[in-house]
């Protein structure tokens, strides 16, 4: 299997592949926001589990009510004991002990690993052995900050999702928050050449404008920014950009996004 890292929107792509009964046996997710993932890959496991033949997640079967209650048998969540433990060997010899009995509810088992990247070399060593020979219906997601911590022989094996996007770093927000900052100056001096500049070679990426966006109005709110707006023209301009905001989870072209912001920017 080539190692082609999946990047936006895994859960719909996962979603899919649960629905068709195509759901992967190993799936590594790379996400900074770990408690998001679990929350993401619990779902999709209800959505699996349940009996219902109509609506699923039914949210009333014996499935679904054992997993909303947290108490679902067959999903185990395996993570370090506490902040800035290993996952050893041990704790992935019973896994696979434990992966190989049959599920008493008779449909699939899931092991999730929660910050997988802690996984001492042996414990990864003793996943691969767990990879190569795969019980039958067992799932494993390991999810991680960053799937170049994880061997080279794990990840061939896996399908490998990401939920992070380039400007997802601390160095991506800090470039993002120094553009909202010449932007913001640029806004209060009149300046429309140079919004229209900036503004236009920002990357197309819809989250990367939205936090953009929101990081120009904390400027116009919070910071002084110089230059010479009245009172009124700064509120006119914070209020447009709060609208804009609000419709950025609207199916808007990218490029009319910009010429949203842009036209918010300038008196
Ligand atoms: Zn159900």
């Amino acid at each position: 299997m080539s190692e082609t890292v999946k990047r936006e929107g895994y859960t719909d792509k996962l979603m899919m592949s649960a629905e068709r009964g195509t759901f992967p046996h190993a799936v590594i997710i790379e996400d900074t926001n770990c408690e998001k993932a679990i929350e993401n890959i619990l779902f999709l496991a209800k959505l699996m589990l349940c009996d219902s033949k109509t609506k699923k997640p039914c949210e009333k079967c014996g499935n679904c009510v054992k997993m909303n209650s947290g108490s679902h048998t067959d999903v185990k969540i395996l993570k370090p004991e506490k902040a800035f433990s290993s996952i050893k060997i041990d704790e992935i010899r019973k896994i696979r002990e434990d992966a190989h009995i049959v599920s008493l509810e008779g449909g699939q088992k899931f092991y999730i690993i929660e910050s997988a990247e802690v996984m001492t070399a042996e414990a990864q060593n003793a996943f691969i052995k767990i990879l190569e020979e795969p019980p039958r219906n067992v799932i494993f997601i390991l999810i991680c900050s960053s799937v170049s911590k994880l061997l080279p022989t794990i990840r061939s094996r896996c399908q490998i999702y990401s939920g992070k996007t380039d400007f997802d770093t601390a160095q991506g927000n800090e470039e993002i928050n120094k553009l909202a900052g010449d932007i913001a100056k640029f806004a209060a001096l009149g300046d429309t050449e140079n919004i229209m500049r900036l503004v236009a070679a920002t990357p197309n990426d819809r989250n990367y404008l939205k936090l953009l966006t929101e990081m120009i109005l904390h400027k116009l709110i919070r910071e002084s920014v110089g230059g010479e707006l009245s009172q009124n023209e700064s509120t006119e301009m914070i209020d447009g950009l709060h609208d804009l905001i609000k419709i950025f989870e609207n199916n808007i072209n990218i490029n009319l996004l910009k010429c949203r912001i842009m036209a918010a920017l300038i008196r």
